[in-house]
């Protein structure tokens, strides 16, 4: 029976899912590097908690209780009893494998071990682990308390019984698994970031300008968002890394990432989170 979720990286991401299980009932060990990280993931999820009472979809009891259900830490000896562990630390291979590694040697046998990865292959988180057969991908969406889908990723070793606990407890935090196998991308960002890396080729030639080419988007595919505005809220430097692994991963040059998108890598124009990207905020 699953019910403390250890979460790995206090940011964005893990915040979001560490709000979403215990809004659920689960009890959450979240995990980061810094006090003042786990701090601003403390911060993000009570204000996140907020909205939901300001909007009559929680009472503040229930909020109350949501919070006192996650306990933060710096100590990874903490996840020995946690019953699944979700990592949601930066997007770097080294680093994620050298995570699994400790959760490896530190959760009880048969804890599932999954990872919140945009990009990087699932097969090759497992196979630095003792238990390549319950590590899978879990692939929440930004923002994780609003957005129903998860992508759920099978590595080449992931068996059908981690699968099947993974989807039906994507169930219990509320949310709709879908499956993927583990291609570059899986499905949600092969399709998501050829379609922005185009709409930053338009802009780079020239067919429109970026309030233009957003406006198309948006009024003609009914998209709630442009292109270049959700590359701006995503953060260009991910956007970049996820167009690499995509062009090394199939080593086709439809994925060859736009040069304009490189420029502004290279110039500090990351999106939302530096002030500017696209559009300056
Ligand atoms: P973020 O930078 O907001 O958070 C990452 C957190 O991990 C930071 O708080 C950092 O201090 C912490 N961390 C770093 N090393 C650690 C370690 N050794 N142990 C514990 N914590 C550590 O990043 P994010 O946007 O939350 O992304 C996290 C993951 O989720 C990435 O793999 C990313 O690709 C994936 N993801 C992101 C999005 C998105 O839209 N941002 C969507 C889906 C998936």
């Amino acid at each position: 029976m699953i019910e403390k979720i250890g979460v790995v990286g206090a940011g964005q991401m893990g915040a979001g899912i560490a709000q979403v299980a215990a809004m659920n009932g689960f009890s959450v060990i979240l995990n980061d590097i810094k006090d003042e990280f786990l701090q601003r993931g403390r911060e993000r999820i009570e204000k996140s908690l907020s909205r939901f009472v300001e909007k009559e979809r929680m009472s503040e009891e229930q909020k109350k209780a949501a919070l006192g259900r996650i306990e933060t830490t710096l100590e990874m000896k903490a996840f020995e009893d946690a019953d699944f562990v979700i990592e949601a630390v930066i997007e770097d291979q080294a680093l994620k494998l050298d995570v699994f590694r400790q959760l490896d040697e530190t959760c009880k046998p048969g804890v599932i071990l999954a990872s919140n990865t945009s990009s990087i292959p699932i097969t090759r988180i497992a196979a630095g682990t003792k238990r390549p057969s319950e590590v899978i991908g879990m692939h929440f969406m930004n923002p994780v308390p609003l957005m129903k889908l998860v992508e759920i990723i099978r590595g080449l070793a992931t068996s059908e019984e981690t699968f099947e606990t993974t989807q039906a407890l994507a169930k219990r935090f509320q949310k709709t698994p879908v499956a993927a196998n583990d291609f570059p991308g899986f499905i949600s960002n092969r399709i998501l970031l050829p379609m922005i890396n185009e709409a930053i080729f338009a802009l780079y030639e020239g067919a429109g300008t970026a309030e233009a080419i957003d406006s198309v988007m948006k009024l003609g595919m009914n998209h709630p968002m442009g292109p270049l505005q959700l590359a701006d809220l995503i953060g260009l430097d991910t956007c970049l890394s996820i167009m690499e692994v995509l062009h090394e991963g199939f080593g086709d040059p439809k994925y060859r990432p736009c040069p304009l998108l490189k420029k502004y890598v290279d110039a500090g124009y990351l999106g939302r989170k530096t002030g500017r990207g696209f559009y300056k905020y």
